[in-house]
């Protein structure tokens, strides 16, 4: 029972739309196992999310509330084996024994129970006897139990009691477990930092804490130094592949041209029409915004306009972008695509 891992608790799990339900539910369980309303409880969500985590908090907080009370947890994958040594020196039925006695059963990744016929079966009579006794009974699958291919007697009564899923994190949530995960780390992350690393990492939590184990790493290095959007970046290269990809004048005007609608080569042309030459600009500041290009090369790169009206293109949008607010978010918009690597 000392693989709870007393660092998981409820109040380290940061609480957001995309978990509350499940969140609310564990507690629930946790503070009254007794109450066997939802019996059993299924959390269920993609890889990284913080299922086996509200799992191991649910078992902390009761060891911690009822001390009398008897806390399992175990993977399914764990069970499985246990059942297989079991089986082959004769003590299958001191094992089943030992289980039907907990208080509270924590069962991990029952998606493991899929092809595993004889798992199923002994699993299925100790779910009975538990649930006839009115032990709590708490299980984590990383799809919803009607996909869970396994046998239909065993799938109905997974659905008897609640089930509740984890779904991806907003940006704002995402922040949030990252500064708190920094700040048990003592590690000071500007938010703009914060939101730079969130925007890219958006479906893992797991891999939020890789970036976060990384930049620690590096900011011992530089003793104490906040860190810094450059090693944000440095460090985010090895977790996302789009951050490799350098912008380059092409990606800015297939982005732009895709954006306002346009084929790529007006950008170059001649042609004075009014939304043609906005979107010209647009992608003059931009290029000069994302790259080391030079005022006398980017004339270059838009049909051999020269300097100097390069230098007019510019200053004519960053005026537009302190009076016109379309031109404002139009740019906001833009630079989130060509950050994004989707151009
Ligand atoms: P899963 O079991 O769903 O694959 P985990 O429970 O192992 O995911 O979560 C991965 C990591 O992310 C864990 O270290 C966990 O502490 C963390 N985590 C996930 N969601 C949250 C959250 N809402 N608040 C704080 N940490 C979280
Ligand atoms: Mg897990």
């Amino acid at each position: 029972e000392s693989n709870l891992d007393g660092k998981y608790t409820f109040a380290n799990f940061i609480e957001g739309d995309c978990n509350s339900l499940a969140r609310n539910a564990a507690k629930a369980v946790a503070d009254n196992p007794s109450n066997t309303a939802f019996n059993p409880l299924v959390i269920h969500g993609p890889v990284g999310l913080g299922k086996t985590h509200l799992l191991k908090a649910v078992g902390n907080h009761i060891t911690a509330k009822f001390p009398q009370k008897s806390v399992l947890y175990v993977t399914t994958d764990e069970f499985t084996n246990q059942l297989v040594t079991s089986i082959g020196n004769n003590s299958t039925n001191d094992l089943v024994n030992w289980y039907q006695n907990v208080d509270v059963l924590l069962v991990d990744d029952i998606q493991q129970l899929i092809k595993r016929k004889k798992t199923q079966d002994v699993f299925f009579n100790l779910f009975n006897v538990l649930r006839h006794n009115n032990k709590a009974i708490v299980m984590t699958c990383d799809r919803p139990i009607i996909e869970l291919d396994i046998e239909e007697r065993l799938r109905s009564r997974f659905q008897w009691g609640l089930t509740a899923d984890l779904s991806a994190p907003a940006l704002e949530t995402r922040m949030a477990i990252l500064a708190s995960k920094a700040s048990a780390n003592e590690v000071h992350i500007a938010p703009p930092v914060m939101e730079f690393i969130c925007y890219h990492i958006q479906n893992n939590i797991r891999q939020l804490e890789g970036v976060l184990n990384n930049l620690v790493l590096h900011s011992g290095v530089n003793n104490g130094k906040e860190i810094d959007l450059n090693l944000a970046k440095q460090v985010l290269k090895n977790f996302v592949t789009e951050i490799n990809k350098e912008v380059t004048p092409e990606v800015i005007q297939r982005t732009v041209a895709e954006y306002y609608d346009l084929e790529v080569d007006k950008l170059s042309s001649s042609t004075r029409r009014r939304h043609v030459v906005m979107a010209r600009q647009i992608s003059m500041f931009l290029v000069k915004q994302f790259t080391d290009q030079s005022l006398k090369a980017i004339g270059r790169l838009f049909g051999g306009r020269d300097h100097s009206t390069v230098l007019y293109s510019i200053k004519t949008v960053r005026d537009l972008m302190e009076t016109n607010d379309e031109i404002k978010k139009d740019l906001a918009d833009l630079e989130r695509k060509i950050r994004a690597g989707q151009g």
